[in-house]
């Protein structure tokens, strides 16, 4: 167990974690639980995985308010870190009936429950998709939010409700705006597996293991260097670290917390697949196609809010780890788990032979909306400097 510090502040649990068998959900639940903090999770498991959570695992759909309702009574959770939602955009723009059902009516079913428990403290995945098409980059909180698809417009909706709900019902809400997450956890044992998977990390890695023959390259005339989209790819178990953090803030009393997690530096789909290459030691063939729709140029975060890790490329970080989750055929990697997928992978621990965790140094400012009275030193204590997991 990590013990906490002043640059790591104390949660008090039971924090019920919402989508906590999902992706981030699920490296977010080893985290909290790596720093003591006791954790129940509540999943549908309709995209989730039973195999990654290791916590009392309630399956409960938040459309049941019944069984929701009781879940609080019983757990009587002390806070909230919400994941679960639908998020595949071009999804949404066919079916947006699902998304405002499943994100937004689902999440307004949570606030009730909370609001009938007395649970004052909520942390919710919101995403730089609120921002829609860049006006300026990079992008700061102060950016306008026009979403441009019913995804990002229920996570905008969704932090509206958050912000209405603090200030007319009490409640303390945060919402992360994630740039793209990236991925798998550094010991092995968790990873990133989607149904379909859309994501270009993910599927650049099935093809160094030869589940597909090539990678779709989606657009190479946008007006970048290279030609090709690019995007903040920020390391999953720092978006978890975040996630603790911006909980301990709350719970020291501040009350609106609306701030980007990004790493400030953009890396085009081109460099990812180069990175990946260089990781693998494979060709990844590559395909171009036409421009997926939705998709902006360039969404790389910037103000107050950056997360920057001093481990050298964080596509290659995110790379490795994947690739190790992964048990792709790559020579330093060869002696990991051969792990066919990573549904097998959720449960295989391997070993990485990229050597010894790296040092890192991360600054994570927060732009802390301050009301009620809020004292700065409350509202900044989410900000760390210096040295960690070395
Ligand atoms: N992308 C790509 N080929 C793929 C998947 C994604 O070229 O098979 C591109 C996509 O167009 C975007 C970037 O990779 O510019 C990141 O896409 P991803 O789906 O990983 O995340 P998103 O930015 O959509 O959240």
């Amino acid at each position: 167990m990590v013990p906490s510090t002043s640059s790591s502040p104390a949660v008090r649990g039971p924090v019920l974690v919402v989508g906590g068998a999902g992706y981030i959900g699920s490296h977010t639940v080893r985290h909290l639980e790596e720093h003591g903090v006791p954790v129940v999770v509540l999943d549908n498991l309709s995209t989730g995985h039973r195999a990654a959570v290791r916590s009392p695992l309630e399956v409960v759909d938040l459309a049941d308010r019944e069984r929701l309702a009781e879940v609080f009574a019983r757990v009587r959770p002390a806070g909230v870190v919400h994941f679960a939602a639908k998020c595949y955009v071009g999804e949404s723009v066919t079916d947006p009936s699902k998304y405002y059902r499943e994100n937004v009516l689902c999440t307004w079913n949570l606030l009730e429950a909370m609001r009938a428990s007395g649970t004052r403290d909520i942390v919710f995945s919101s995403t730089c998709a609120t921002y829609g098409n860049p006006v300026r980059l990079p992008l700061t909180e102060d950016h306008p939010q026009v979403p441009i698809s019913p995804y990002g417009k229920t996570k905008l909706h969704i932090e509206h409700m958050l912000q209405d709900y603090s200030r007319a019902y009490g409640l303390r809400v945060a919402a992360p705006r994630y740039f793209n997450a990236a991925g798998a956890a550094q010991d092995g044992t968790l990873g990133e597996h989607h149904e379909p998977e859309t994501h270009l990390i993910p599927l650049v890695l099935q093809v160094a293991l030869g589940q597909h023959k090539e990678i779709t390259i989606f657009g190479t005339d946008y007006p970048t260097a290279d030609g090709t989209c690019i995007r903040d790819y920020i390391h999953v178990e720092d978006l978890a670290d975040a996630h603790r953090r911006a909980l301990a803030v709350l719970q020291s009393g501040t009350t609106e917390l609306f701030v980007n997690l990004g790493t400030g530096t953009g890396f085009s789909v081109r460099q990812v697949i180069e990175t990946a290459r260089r990781v693998t030691g494979h060709a990844i063939p590559t395909r171009i196609a036409e421009r997926r729709a939705g998709d902006p140029p360039e969404l790389v975060s910037g103000g107050r809010a950056r997360w920057t890790s001093s481990d050298g490329n964080r596509v290659e970080r995110a790379s490795r780890t994947s690739c190790a989750m992964r048990g792709a055929s790559c020579a330093p990697i060869r002696a990991a788990s051969t792990a066919p997928d990573a549904r097998r992978a959720l449960r295989v621990p391997f070993r990485c032979a990229h050597g010894s965790r790296p040092s890192r140094t991360c600054t994570f400012d927060v732009l802390a909306r301050r009301t009620r009275g809020n004292s700065a030193r409350e509202a900044e204590g989410i900000g760390v400097r210096g040295a960690r997991r070395g």
